[in-house]
């Protein structure tokens, strides 16, 4: 396909679905550019190539190395190039042997814990980045940088700053899209000057400066010509106070009228209950029995108890993170499990989660079933063989899985917080999707599953309320022509 009069956009960011996916930005740059190809733009994405990542295809590409400057020293990266699956997409990937050939994408396994030097190597990564973009000599319109990772990259392509790229770019617009803000990349100040930006822009009061630090974030809030979050409510709630703003909430709210939320869709052709290759059986809203076999699979997989009456599933898929509201499913744990309720967990991150929940699968066997590690196909079958999908997170930017819940009739139970309050409306016997809670306690946890019960006893109104969800439409059609406007928008501050 030529790139002739269609926007060509760049996507920088640390992963994409199906090569890296750590979480939902995975998803994200695995799917958007897609649905943004397929309005007309022509996307390219570049990702660090990490040791752990499927690369299948990938070769070599117009640039099949680079040497970057860094840090005084000139690191050597290998540059593979693929077209995303069925899409015409141009997937870049940058390979570093120092800096991404590890076990883990940003924790390392023997620890769970975040390798001590990721800011440097996301700051090589944008680095890198901004070489190869002048490279390829595509001059794209847009500059679409997603979260920490990436978030230097304005200021280097910024010509106030003499950076690598403050040649190149003029006319190039930039975003930020902001996934996760409590990852911000805050590191010593000379690793702006590594990245090529002179020390002498380092001062309290620049845009770089955070409490003495480097806060990559921070920079891309404040340079990037645009910046968005994955939901609207979470755009207001950053800006309104320390816990949800993260400590940015001052430099958030500065930048209000560049500011704004667009929920992530779903990709439709990897969660489809009536297509999806992982589940026992298909289903549709026009023939739902396909559910059953569904859940029948997930309490063999699990050795749950098959009780003659019907007993909910209520299934959690999560990174096992403090954001996720673990705390809240443990301290609730007896409470939930005196309803008459079977629970799967599925799930890998901090060690203390991983201990809670063994011990809860072992209080409660044939009740409770735990799977800790990533899994995507399994991530599937809980999804179509729950009834319940439990999100009670402290905070969420957008979050995905109520929204391949809803697509697979299983109902989720949500705290109003961030893309949660946008995306599930409280069923009110006619009207809305799922049961939601405000107060972050065990207590409006239970609260809210104890509501959803009292529907569950009702198969009929059970249905109708399953059938509603699954009838909504959270494609990234509607998504990506929102980030098209908002590519408009900012190709015209450049003009
Ligand atoms: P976040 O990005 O904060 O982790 P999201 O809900 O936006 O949360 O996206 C999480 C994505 O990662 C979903 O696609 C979810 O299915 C997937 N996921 C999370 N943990 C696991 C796991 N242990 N196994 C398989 N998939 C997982």
């Amino acid at each position: 396909m030529s790139d002739r009069g269609r926007m060509r956009i760049a996507m920088i960011a640390a992963e994409a679905a199906p090569y890296v996916k750590v979480g939902g930005l995975g998803d994200v740059l695995g799917a958007l550019p897609k649905a943004l190809e397929r309005l007309g733009g022509a996307v390219s994405v570049i990702v660090p190539r990490y040791g752990v990542d499927p690369w299948e295809g990938a070769a070599p590409g117009r640039v099949p190395h680079l040497e970057v400057p860094f840090g005084g020293r000139v690191e050597r990266a290998e540059i593979t190039e693929t077209r995303m699956r069925g899409s015409a997409v141009r997937v870049y990937a940058i390979a570093s042997r120092k800096y991404f050939d590890r076990e883990g994408v940003y924790n390392d396994p023997a620890t769970g814990e975040g390798y001590p030097d990721n800011p440097e190597r996301f700051t090589f990564f944008t680095r890198a980045a901004v070489e190869l973009i002048r490279a390829l000599g595509v001059p794209f319109e847009i500059l679409h940088c997603h979260d920490a990772h990436a978030a230097l990259l304005p200021a280097l392509v910024d010509p106030r700053y003499g950076g690598p790229g403050a040649a190149d770019f003029a006319r190039s617009g930039t975003l930020l899209t902001i996934h996760n803000l409590a990852h911000q990349g805050i590191c010593p100040p000379e690793t702006l000057d590594h990245a090529g930006i002179a020390a002498e822009h380092f001062y309290p009061g620049s845009p770089f400066e955070y409490w003495w630090r480097l806060n990559c974030l921070k920079v891309g809030i404040e340079l990037a010509d645009r910046i968005n979050t994955v939901s609207p409510t979470y755009a207001l709630e950053i800006q309104s106070g320390a816990e949800a703003g993260c400590g940015l909430e001052g430099v958030l709210a500065g930048r209000s009228a560049a500011l704004c939320g667009i929920v992530n869709g779903i990709d439709y052709e990897e969660w489809n209950p009536e297509t999806d290759p992982h589940i026992a059986a298909r289903y549709s809203v026009r023939n739902l029995a396909g559910k059953e076999a569904c859940r029948r699979d997930l309490r063999e997989h699990f050795r749950l108890e098959s009780p003659p009456r019907r007993v909910p599933i209520a299934g959690i898929v999560s990174r096992l993170a403090d954001q996720k509201g673990l705390d809240l499913v443990a301290a609730a744990a007896e409470e939930l499990l005196a309803l008459d309720l079977q629970l799967v967990v599925l799930g890998t991150g901090q060690r203390k989660y991983h201990d809670l929940l063994e011990a809860l699968a072992a209080r409660y066997p044939g009740r409770v079933g735990v799977r800790l590690a990533f899994d995507n196909a399994l991530a599937h079958r809980i999804e179509a063989g729950c009834d319940l999908f439990l999100m009670p997170s402290r905070y969420e930017p957008c979050g995905l899985n109520q929204l391949y819940s809803l697509r697979y009739g299983t109902v989720p139970v949500v705290r109003r917080t961030g893309g949660l309050a946008d995306t599930v409306f409280p069923w009110d016997g006619e009207r809305g999707t799922g049961f939601l809670f405000e107060d972050y306690t065990p207590g409006a946890l239970v609260d809210a599953v104890r509501r959803a019960l009292a529907v569950y006893a009702d198969p009929g109104a059970w249905r109708r309320l399953m059938v509603r969800g699954m009838r909504q439409d959270w494609s990234w059609e509607r998504s990506a022509r929102r980030y098209l406007d908002l590519y408009r928008e900012i190709g015209r501050m450049a003009s």
